[in-house]
């Protein structure tokens, strides 16, 4: 068979280290390495990732000193204990082939602590703590903690270093204006402002050794004001090139810009140009980063020499075998991250272990274990929603006999409805990767069938009951009037809404449809660049013009009963929810909370709003008010012991709970009940 990826799949020499293919995993925080007790599930985690074929991999950030913690008591490289710990990961690793570096981390003014320490005493927007600022001995202790943390990396057994010089961390911090205020040899013009990153790769190269590989994490565009001019991040770049960078590795934006970079909305590989112009001015490798998710973009992207690596972090959560995959010409299998955050960044900022909402097992690998039966059972499922598929393609691969029904004409569920909000397009992948492996897994798919009980309680040993949830039909009057649709008709029927519209219930269903109602069709990286404020020549500061909005479609009222929250908007997510309310916000939709319904009639919906009675004189009423459980199939109250012969029951998903339904905790049910039955 030929190569698939021919640019993706060849090697890259990086001097010290000469890589077997172009996909670095990117650093990501999960958790595991801020506990000693679960370096063993560090080291499995990253050791399925180098079976599954990905060249280089980068760990969550360690940080050189207490000062430069996260959180107080995060991963550290001090001790020989902390080798000791640290030489299980990289062991397991290279046991399956793989090459792994360890990324020091500093986190400057983003530390969640009251040691933090920065540049200068200015304060993040997303931190309560102010930072000190740093003297010059504390510079140069700092320079030599770096130092002395990749030797003891190297110690452990790593292939290298990155040195995290973005997304707003401590070497941001000094490398620009924004928070860099200093007047002495360390502030000031460029030159100044990037000593700190560059005496750090000096002296990590003296303490590690020429042939330990040092990768950098640069910003190209740090999406703030008082970020860099484009002048200064080549300089800044050329400077650490000559220092003894091996690998520049593509950050963009600080944590605290308010600009998407890496959720659903923001289109695929929307950052590679600043990538392919910095690729221009060095001789080293430069790599890409940003909402890459695929085998054809990242191929695109080195086909077209925008880069010479691509940094993928979520997708490798989502699919271990990834590369494997995409090598054998199984693209069509690899589960796609679905740029959703909820699993992974949202659990990181809820201090809580990463995972995968499309991949439960994702640093989990040694607890949800998925083995081969020892006895095939007969297992009907019901209901093709994304619970009832991971049931039936976990109990399938495990050997089960496993038989699907589906009442609708299609799988997939609650999914292709959220597949049809602009920006949410990627869910798509998901209904594709399942398609596939319903058919890899040979599971019996009965599609526009209703299973009735009958059909299951002779010939099954396990039946799943995954048959989902109706949208609740809230006790308003008029609510029969022809102006109400639910939220059903909208996105799966596609009946016509005209051109204002109340939409009653603003939780994540309501936002998704608020902005299914402002905009039909997915944004172009320009279309998305114009309407965020993003110029990604980066003439001026940070790369910040002024955002022009795209042009809404309707006038919206957002409504919720209770009172107007500050998160108002946002729905669930907690990384997410901002890009979300700030949408809505600039586009004009009417937020209002504290609202009650009194009817809908020819005008349009009546409610009561600050003590007022108001007429919202709208063409439509979109329900939006949650979900009721569809359980008709259960034969016998679930708790009760003894209900004879037959199958047992079980259920999952939305037909489980309906209040909180999400697709992260279907899909985890689902996987985790067939890893059981
Ligand atoms: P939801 O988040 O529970 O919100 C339901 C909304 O309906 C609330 O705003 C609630 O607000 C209102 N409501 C509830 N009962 C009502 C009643 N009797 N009359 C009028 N209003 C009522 O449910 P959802 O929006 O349907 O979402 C379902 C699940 O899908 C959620 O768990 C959500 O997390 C998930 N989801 C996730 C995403 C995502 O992007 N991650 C997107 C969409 C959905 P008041 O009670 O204040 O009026
Ligand atoms: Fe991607 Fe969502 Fe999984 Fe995170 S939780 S890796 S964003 S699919």
């Amino acid at each position: 068979m030929s190569n698939p990826y021919p640019h993706l799949l060849s090697p890259l020499d990086l001097g010290p280290l000469t890589l077997k293919n172009r996909v670095l995993m990117g650093s990501m925080h999960t958790g595991l390495e801020d506990r000693f007790f679960n370096y063993g599930k560090l080291a499995a985690y990253f050791a399925e990732r180098a079976r599954g074929g990905v060249a280089l991999m980068i760990t969550g950030g360690i940080s050189p000193n207490r000062q430069g913690w996260l959180l107080p008591g995060g991963g550290t490289m001090n001790t020989k204990l902390d080798v000791l710990n640290h030489r299980r990961v990289t062991s397991a690793v290279h046991a399956e082939g793989g090459k792994i570096a360890m990324q020091i981390l500093h986190a400057g003014r983003y530390g969640y602590h009251p040691f933090q320490v920065s540049s200068s005493r200015v304060k993040a927007p997303i931190n309560p703590f102010k930072p000190r600022a740093m003297s010059e001995r504390q510079i140069l202790r700092t320079i030599a903690d770096y130092a002395r943390c990749a030797k003891l990396a190297r110690e452990s057994g790593y292939d290298g270093v990155e040195i995290m010089g973005s997304e707003g961390y401590l070497l941001s911090q000094f490398l620009c204006r924004r928070v860099n205020r200093r007047t002495d040899a360390w502030g000031g013009p460029i030159e100044n402002r990037m000593r700190l990153p560059v005496e750090i790769v000096k002296a990590v190269r003296k303490a590690a050794g020429d042939d330990f590989v040092i990768v950098f994490r640069h910003s190209l565009l740090d999406l703030v004001e008082g970020g860099n001019t484009w002048d200064e991040i080549v300089t800044s770049a050329k400077a650490l090139e000559a220092a003894g960078v091996h690998l520049l590795n593509t950050g963009i934006g600080w944590h605290e810009a308010r600009i998407p970079t890496i959720v659903t909305s923001v289109p695929r590989a929307a950052f590679r140009e600043v990538t392919a112009r910095m690729r221009k001015e060095l001789k080293i490798p430069i790599c890409a980063s940003n909402r890459i998710n695929t085998p054809e973009v990242a191929e695109e992207i080195l086909a077209r020499g925008e880069a010479d690596m691509v940094s993928m972090a979520r997708p490798l959560l989502a699919d271990a075998d990834f590369v494997n995959k995409a090598a054998a010409g199984r693209a069509d299998e690899i589960n796609t991250c679905i740029a959703c955050n909820q699993a992974c960044l949202d659990h990181t900022f809820s201090l809580k272990r990463a995972s995968c909402l499309v991949n439960p097992r994702a640093c989990h690998e040694t607890e949800l274990v998925v083995l081969k039966t020892t006895r095939v059972k007969k297992v009907a499922v019901v209901g093709a929603g994304v619970a009832g598929l991971a049931a039936a393609t976990t109990a399938a691969e495990r050997g089960h006999d496993v038989t699907l029904f589906e009442a609708a004409s299609a799988i997939g569920g609650q999914f292709n409805m959220a597949a049809a909000i602009p920006g949410k397009e990627e869910f798509r992948e998901t209904i594709r990767y399942f398609t596939t492996r319903l058919a890899r897994t040979g599971v019996k798919v009965k599609l526009g069938t209703r299973a009735e009980p009958a059909d299951l309680v002779v010939g099954f040993d396990e039946v799943v009951v995954a048959t989902g949830v109706v949208p609740r039909r809230p006790r308003i009057e008029g609510l029969e009037h022809a102006k109400v649709l639910s939220y059903v008709d909208l996105l799966r029927e596609k009946k016509p809404v005209g051109k204002k519209v109340a939409v009653i219930g603003a939780g994540g269903i309501g936002v998704d449809v608020a902005e299914f109602l402002l905009h039909d069709q997915d944004q172009t990286i320009v279309e998305f660049e114009k309407a965020w404020g993003i110029d990604a020549s980066v003439r001026e500061a940070g790369g910040l013009t002024t955002p022009k909005p795209r042009t809404p479609r309707r006038e919206i009222w957002l409504l919720q009963r209770k009172p107007k929250a500050k998160r108002m908007g946002a729905g669930p997510g907690r990384t997410t929810g901002w890009v979300h309310k700030l949408m809505l916000d600039r586009e004009g939709v009417h937020m209002l909370g504290g609202v009650e319904y009194l009817r809908v009639d020819d005008r349009g919906l009546h409610i009561q709003h600050e003590g007022v009675t108001k007429l919202l004189e709208v063409d439509h009423v979109v329900v939006c008010a949650g979900q009721e459980s569809v359980r008709d199939l259960l034969p016998f109250d679930m708790n009760a012991k003894g209900h004879g012969a037959g199958p047992r029951f079980h259920v999952i998903g939305g037909a489980d709970i309906a209040a909180e339904l999400d697709a992260k905790r279907a899909i985890h049910q689902g996987t985790e009940l067939a890893a059981r039955l």
